[in-house]
């Protein structure tokens, strides 16, 4: 069932829920996802794992979104199932026998990405390599200041292995590329010029072509008090540092987003069941949809929603505490709200479209799991 409402405050007028209902607004999603593909000098591939809901994966492709980054077997099922017409790539660096087999023979993948020798031991061996496989070398990429994940910290081979994997990979007559992550909420656009480099001194070492060129996700989103430069330097940083690499004119340019399109498009409703002086205790929090409030320190917009009768227009700081039981499931940041906010009313939190119920767990019992259709405007949007 697909629940649909004009508005959020008529969604919580129909359904008086007392329990997190997630609002995705179809028509800023497409509206984000048209304005990335068309800036976007190349092929976009969502990343799935950002929010793999199946309300979410059709929204993105109906705004024209026709690959996928995919990490594991039941993301691939999930995108080819749904889209038999797009593409799953698969982009973990440490993959399961059995799932590289099936991704090829089940689902037709052909394009994976190592980080080892040994795991491009194991495509090879399961695909049995050859001109219709596409072997992606991950690269290693130093932390950047200004990034809340670091996401070469686990993965990406250093320069000379790179540099040999593509060249084995070559030699096993593949197609081969290289890739990168900057990590994630990237918010210095010279961030991919310096990977470019990376990728440039690979390449001298390498002396093979590459058929595909993945700078990876890490766009950012505006959330409360980011500086965030616009998606145009972004694009222009990738574009000097493609030209620089002088690249092939088969090469195929690719990135992978996921936050940067997902994140605008969704957002939270949750109710207060209890208010001690400025403490408010909600149906959800950093077990559910919220962790990345600690996890990366965000801060989210949100207004109140109260069925009956007007909110104070006195605003005041109240703190967030999570419904589990545990005593660290509090919101790191305080929310401002009218100052007579109590029991019953409802909150709506923005911004929550990346990394909410892709993370969500369903520790003591609460679990957001509803997810609604609305067409009114997101918090701060004119
Ligand atoms: C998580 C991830 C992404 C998406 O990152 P965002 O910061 O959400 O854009 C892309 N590629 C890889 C390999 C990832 O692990």
């Amino acid at each position: 069932m697909e629940a649909q409402f004009p508005d959020v405050r008529s969604m919580v007028a129909a359904l008086k829920p007392s329990y997190p209902v997630y609002c995705l607004r179809p028509e800023v999603l497409r509206r984000t996802t048209e304005r990335f593909l068309e800036l976007f000098p190349g092929r976009v591939l969502y990343a799935v794992k950002c929010n793999p809901h199946p309300r979410v994966l059709r929204a993105l492709y109906e705004a024209g979104i026709r690959h996928f980054d995919t990490a594991s077997l039941p993301e691939i099922a999930l995108v080819r199932e749904s889209f038999p017409d797009a593409g799953a790539y698969f982009m973990h660096p440490v993959k399961s026998r059995a799932a590289i087999h099936t991704a090829e023979r089940v689902y037709g993948v052909d394009t994976f990405i190592v980080d080892h020798a040994e795991e491009l031991v194991k495509v090879l061996d399961e695909t049995g390599g050859g001109e219709g496989v596409t072997i992606v070398v991950r690269l290693k990429t130093p932390p950047i200041e200004g990034t809340f994940y670091h996401l070469a910290a686990k993965f990406g081979a250093d320069q000379d292995d790179a540099a040999a994997l593509l060249r084995e990979a070559r030699s096993r007559g593949c197609q081969v590329g290289l890739a990168f992550h900057v990590g994630s909420q990237c918010l210095v656009p010279g961030a991919y010029r310096q990977a470019l480099g990376i990728v440039g001194e690979v390449l001298e070492k390498a002396k093979t072509p590459i058929q595909v060129l993945d700078v990876g996700g890490g766009f950012p989103v505006q959330y409360v008090g980011t500086n965030m430069p616009p998606l145009e330097d972004y694009i222009a940083e990738i574009e000097d540092g493609v030209k620089e690499l002088k690249l092939r004119r088969d090469c195929v340019l690719m990135c992978e987003p996921g936050r940067a399109l997902v994140a605008d498009g969704v957002s939270l409703v949750v109710q207060v069941q209890l208010r001690k002086g400025d403490q408010l205790y909600i149906n959800d929090g950093i077990y559910g949809s919220l962790s990345e409030m600690v996890t990366a320190g965000l801060k989210l917009p949100a207004r109140l929603v109260r069925l009956k009768g007007k909110p104070s227009e006195q605003m005041r700081a109240f703190i967030l505490n999570g419904p589990t039981c545990d005593s660290l499931d509090v919101l790191p940041s305080t929310f401002d709200l009218p100052e007579d906010v109590g029991e019953g009313d409802w909150i709506e939190i923005d911004r929550v479209g990346a990394y909410s119920h892709a993370l969500a767990s369903r520790f003591n019992g609460f679990y957001p799991e509803t997810l609604v259709a609305v067409n009114d405007k997101p918090i701060g949007a004119g």
